[in-house]
């Protein structure tokens, strides 16, 4: 991305014979494209995923977890230009400062977009995430994204929604990958794939957005002027994942593609076998018996983690 030459043609362009100038160029995709043309590009990059991995169709009805970020509203603005019917979800986490910004910049993105933006209070439903993270010893981001995904599935259902979408790009995915391949966490390495099939009241979760780089979902939010939240969330800080991204981007500076390879190759290499060994070894779906939630205890973790903040409210 940072190596395009001075006065480089956009490569459509070229073979239309215009003479537009590129603005971007893609090394691992060899193309060096105008601002029109990497829109489109990314445009028709995300619908070949969507249709590579069955992910929906127009039939389907979409809910995107917005969090304020390049990528989830990179994500559906781009699902709203391919014609797709896509909400947004929004989870207030009551992160200070962080939660406001991200939330006022959701809202005023779903505004502008003309499409309805549904916003749960954590505090409301169990507790913000720093009272979360005060009241157990689990890291936060951990705790965080049970009660995300916990949320999300709940409401996308009562909301009438059949399809949760994620923002989760390449970088975040291979990293995720890396992690997972370093300790061989298998029971985490079976779950990634970009698409986790409904089943036993989980509804179907997406990643539309698993082969565009961290770069061009931000080049893509800044050509269309959606301005998101530039900074990271507090808790963000010393996570393995950054490292684990460092990394692999030292790597794909020197090897472009990198990192696309490595995890379209596990997708297609190691994938299969994994999901063979799930067949066998698949974990049953029961029902939380507080909450009716699906749970693969009898007790979901979220009723969980509201035990162990009410005990720690009494206690303090
Ligand atoms: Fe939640 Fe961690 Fe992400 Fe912050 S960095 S929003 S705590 S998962
Ligand atoms: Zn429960």
């Amino acid at each position: 991305m940072t190596k395009l030459k001075k006065g480089s043609r956009c490569t459509i362009c070229k073979a239309k014979g215009e003479k537009e100038k590129a603005v971007v160029f893609l090394p691992h995709h060899r193309l060096a494209l105008c601002k029109k043309h990497f829109v489109e590009w990314f445009e028709k990059r995300v619908e070949k995923t969507i249709k590579e991995f069955k992910m929906f169709s127009k039939k389907d009805r979409i809910l995107v977890a917005v969090s304020g970020g390049k990528d989830s509203l990179s994500l559906w603005n781009a699902l709203n230009n391919l014609g797709y019917e896509a909400d947004g979800f929004y989870i207030d986490l009551g992160i200070d400062q962080y939660s406001e910004d991200s939330k006022k910049l959701s809202i005023e993105f779903s505004k502008k977009i003309g499409r309805n933006l549904y916003i749960v209070d954590l505090k409301e439903e169990i507790a913000s995430i720093p009272v979360i993270n005060s009241s157990t010893n689990r890291p936060a981001c951990s705790a965080c994204g049970t009660v995300k995904r916990y949320y999300m599935n709940k409401y996308a259902k009562q909301l009438g929604y059949n399809i949760i979408a994620t923002g989760h790009n390449l970088d975040d995915e291979a990293a995720v990958l890396f992690g997972n391949t370093l300790h061989w966490d298998i029971n985490y390495l079976k779950k990634q794939y970009p698409v986790l099939r409904e089943e036993g009241g989980f509804i179907r979760k997406v990643k539309p957005l698993c082969k565009i780089t961290e770069k061009e979902s931000a080049l893509y939010a800044f050509f269309n002027n959606i301005e998101y939240i530039e900074y990271e969330c507090p808790f963000s800080e010393g996570a393995s994942s950054i490292e684990y991204k460092e990394l692999l981007s030292q790597l794909e500076e020197k090897h472009p593609g990198t990192k696309l390879k490595f995890y379209a190759d596990f997708l297609r290499k190691m994938y299969p076998i994994l999901k063979e060994y799930e067949r066998k070894e698949q974990e049953e779906i029961k029902i939380c018996k507080i909450c009716g939630e699906p749970s693969f205890n009898d007790i979901c973790s979220v009723c969980r983690l509201k035990g162990i903040i009410e005990k720690a409210s009494t206690n303090n």
